[in-house]
């Protein structure tokens, strides 16, 4: 590696022609080195936040939310508690929280803490009055407020609801923010993680980003996707998809089509079998589709790329109808259309998925988070074409492998285990969940390096170990390619090189 590229690969006799006085050796000792994992879905800032937050993630019982929410406060009172990651359905019976459980803990600090899969937040009384929500507040278009048999808010917010607090949470200072992504960087670095995609950034996020870019501080490359209802910010300035330099990415926007399996948002055909009063809810940017379509025809137009949030099978068969659409009016181009999630497929859309040449940008992991309960919620037949990656690869579909962290941990090695086991969390399918649709640990790989590069049109420039490539590799504590799948969750990344630095080491 020479200023940050590979210059050659090799047999140590054919690299010896490069060694010089001033060559540092780095012996990975006969483990297998793969090429940085390039996590293609992520939210970067809330990660880091996180790290420093009220972690409720395995709370396991409602009791034990309210312990800890409990503790904060008395430590921090008066400052607002976000974060959170709780999971009801860790819970026995599987039920929400509600604001009455944490408000005698926490008096007047306001707590607004979101489940894991950010589609539903909990907040406490204190924080419903600087909201204003009161029984008298209808449910915003795209959101609903949860409320109890006598008609009051149990402080669970759903969706495009949450918004109605999360506008009266104080901005975060520029110091926070700025301490916020040295954790998420370091966290990256100590997994292997050598290039993040960031949907949804805030212009503020960015800023910090370039901040860091420019002082030669960031340890991840990073290609940022803010929301795509402000695509004419970047349009306006003639940016293009993947217009930056190899540490910083801007050119792309974010949209999403509907909600999450898990807060039942998800956009489907028929209803939940566990909730048959609904089939989920379009996004409230898919409110006026026309509108949507507009935008997105107009961002694409301008050369920008489209990443849209599509988990439920309507959401996705709308996206696919958007995106035809844009084809049609813009005329063809390589403009790498991108499907967030896309979890839960119509049969009669893998071939349009893959005609449209959308890339589906994935989260193997929910996958094994989501097998817990999928199928209660959905039937036996919709589960076959659930987190189908071995059909979409089949239908020559491209993945990009991602964790979607917060929502998932960041650990690739958890990822490929997902991908490869489909081995749900709570250990009930040993065997896989859905075990048609599990990939090989080579397709993973591909999927979560080249694969991911490929949806950030990075291709040439890494996501390969080659000649000329940016210098981002792993060395990892266990060959990958030859242990048995189930072991892949304990593999640890020892040292991650970016850019030729190295930016992570532990030892064997
Ligand atoms: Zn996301």
């Amino acid at each position: 590696m020479i200023g940050g590229r590979i210059v050659d690969v090799g047999s140590a006799d054919a690299i010896e022609q490069w060694h010089g006085p001033a060559t540092a050796i780095v012996d990975a000792g006969g483990r297998r080195v793969v090429p940085g994992f390039n996590d293609a879905h992520v939210h970067f800032v809330d990660g880091g936040t996180e790290l420093e937050n009220v972690d409720l993630k395995d709370a396991d019982t409602p009791a034990e939310l309210a312990r800890r929410i409990g503790e904060r406060a008395r430590a921090k009172p008066g400052e607002w508690i976000l974060g959170g990651e709780w999971d009801d359905q860790r819970w026995s019976p599987a039920e929400l929280p509600t604001r009455q459980l944490i408000d005698d803990r926490t008096n007047g600090t306001p707590v607004f803490v979101s489940r894991y899969d950010g589609h539903m937040a909990l907040a406490n009384s204190a924080a419903l009055g600087r909201a204003g929500i009161t029984e008298h507040t209808q449910d915003p278009p795209g959101g609903a407020i949860v409320r109890d048999a006598r008609g009051l808010p149990t402080g669970v917010l759903k969706d495009a609801a949450m918004e109605v607090v999360t506008r009266v949470i104080p901005k975060m200072t520029p110091d926070q923010r700025l301490r916020a992504v040295k954790r998420a960087l370091g966290h990256a670095a100590s997994l292997g993680v050598t290039s993040v995609q960031d949907m949804n950034p805030s212009y503020d996020d960015v800023a910090v980003y370039a901040d860091l870019a420019a002082r030669g501080e960031l340890t991840a490359r990073i290609y940022a996707a803010p929301m795509e209802t402000g695509w004419y910010d970047q349009a306006k300035l003639g940016i293009h998809r993947a217009f930056g330099s190899p540490w910083l990415r801007i050119g792309a926007v974010k949209g999403y089509a509907d909600g999450s399996l898990g807060s039942t948002t998800a956009y489907f055909f028929a209803p939940y079998l566990d909730a048959p009063q609904t089939r989920g809810l379009l996004s409230d940017e898919m409110q006026d589709i026309g509108q949507m379509r507009t935008r997105l025809m107009a961002a694409d137009h301008a050369g920008l790329q489209l990443c849209i949030h599509a988990i439920g099978d309507a959401g996705i068969s709308q996206i696919l109808d958007l995106f035809g659409d844009i084809v049609r009016a813009n005329g063809e181009r390589d403009r790498r259309f991108r499907i967030e999630h896309a979890q839960h497929i119509a049969p009669k859309d893998f071939d349009r998925f893959a005609q449209l040449r959308t890339i589906a940008s994935v989260q193997p992991y929910h996958a094994i988070d989501d097998g817990r309960w999928a199928e209660r919620r959905i039937g036996g037949e919709r589960i076959k074409t659930t987190y189908a990656f071995r059909t979409l690869l089949d239908k020559g579909v491209r993945l990009a492998l991602g964790t979607d962290w917060t929502v998932a941990p960041l650990n690739p090695l958890l990822t490929l285990y997902a991908a490869t086991t489909r081995a749900t969390l709570d250990g009930k399918n040993p065997g896989g969940w859905v075990p048609e649709q599990k990939i090989t640990i080579q397709e993973a790989v591909v999927a979560y390096t080249a694969g991911s590069a490929f949806a950030e049109f990075q291709e040439r420039e890494k996501g390969t170990i080659a000649r000329g490539l940016l210098a981002d590799m792993v060395i990892l504590s266990d060959d990958i390619f030859s242990i048995a799948p189930a072991r892949l969750k304990d593999v640890k990344v020892l040292t991650t090189i970016v850019g030729g630095r190295i930016v992570h080491q532990r030892n064997p």
